[in-house]
């Protein structure tokens, strides 16, 4: 086993209010592979965007890292100042957000802009930095890239300004890519396209890839690991086919069972019933038992910890007798 990317040690992410501390993401921890595709999934909420942002130092205020340690190639990166953070998100973590103009200034070519970026973290001159341009643009699928290299960003469509996006985040051959969302505002026909071009790419590379989502069916897609996010808690991680084929906590079955399938009817698609609660309101105990169906006594009392199931581990007090992580 390679030794990991990026390590996340008890993450905590708190807001300071008037009304005291609220907890949005709560003591997790997770590793990510060298060029493999990490997913974290769940719905709005859940605090994954939050644990995105947090790795790359860009956690808006009032929000605060609280709690636990996060290490890239072993550097602690928590705890830099902004002018290093800001050196690491440009050469080393790259970004991909839902909407391509988050990362896209409108007021300048796509060319500039890409060029820009190669001679800011790069040695290249300039003229190797215009040709690189044109190479990677070709690459994310660019018809005719040596012409296009001089339109601004509102001349592409949706799915060609989030090529070039993508684009943008490899220029520097980052070691990680955080994508966040990066198909929701794209047409479901442009989604599959986006998400094949990510993973061929990556592979090519070898570029790791945190892929946030709500979207399962991205997530068995694309990712080799994932974790499953709940109020701001790990409820499962593991191997994505593991989850896909045998998916422990009610909360991750739940979410696989609104994938549609070549076996799923539409109409057989299930909805899990409820909302996912807000930082005020989150429920003692399991965060998910008022949304559960087979909650019980304990349940609402005590919150569960991961458990280890092997080849899974899962947060869920129905799996209290099959921890195999050999702790007593
Ligand atoms: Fe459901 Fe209880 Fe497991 Fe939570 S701990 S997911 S409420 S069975």
């Amino acid at each position: 086993m390679p030794e990991p990317l990026l390590k996340i040690e008890h993450l905590g992410i708190e807001f300071h209010t008037r009304r005291g501390t609220l907890v949005a993401v709560d003591d997790i921890s997770f590793d990510v592979l060298p060029g493999k595709v990490f997913g974290i999934v769940g719905e709005s909420g859940a605090g994954k965007s939050l644990t995105g942002q947090a790795i790359i130092g860009l956690l808006e205020p009032p929000g605060r890292i609280g709690a636990g340690r996060i290490f890239l190639n072993d550097q602690r990166i928590d705890q830099l100042p902004y002018h290093q953070m800001r050196r690491i998100r440009g050469k080393k973590i790259g970004m991909i957000f839902q909407d391509p103009l988050t990362s896209l200034n409108p007021l300048y070519t796509v060319g500039k802009q890409l060029v820009e970026t190669i001679l800011t973290h790069s040695e290249m001159t300039p003229n190797q930095a215009h040709q690189h341009t044109i190479a990677l643009l070709d690459e994310v699928g660019i018809p005719a890239a040596e012409k296009r290299i001089g339109h601004y960003p509102h001349q592409f469509s949706g799915g060609m300004r989030q090529r070039v996006v993508i684009a943008l985040a490899l220029c520097v051959s980052p070691s990680l890519i955080i994508a966040d969302e990066p198909t929701t505002a794209l047409d479901v026909s442009i989604q599959a396209q986006i998400i094949a071009l990510l993973k061929g790419l990556c592979k090519e590379h070898d570029t790791a890839v945190i892929l946030i989502t709500h979207d399962m069916g991205v997530i068995a897609e694309i990712s080799d690991r994932v974790a499953v996010m709940y109020a701001g808690r790990l409820v499962e991680v593991g191997e994505v086919r593991d989850i896909v084929k045998n998916p422990k906590h009610p909360y991750s079955q739940g979410l696989m069972g609104s994938i549609p399938s070549l076996h799923h009817k539409s109409e057989e698609l299930t909805q899990i019933e409820g909302t996912m609660p807000g930082l005020m309101e989150i429920p003692p105990g399991c965060a998910f038992h008022p949304r559960c169906p087979h909650a019980f006594d304990r349940c609402r009392q005590r919150r569960p910890g991961l458990i280890d199931t092997k080849p899974s581990k899962v947060a869920c007090w129905l799996f209290e007798n099959e921890d195999r992580s050999g702790n007593t």
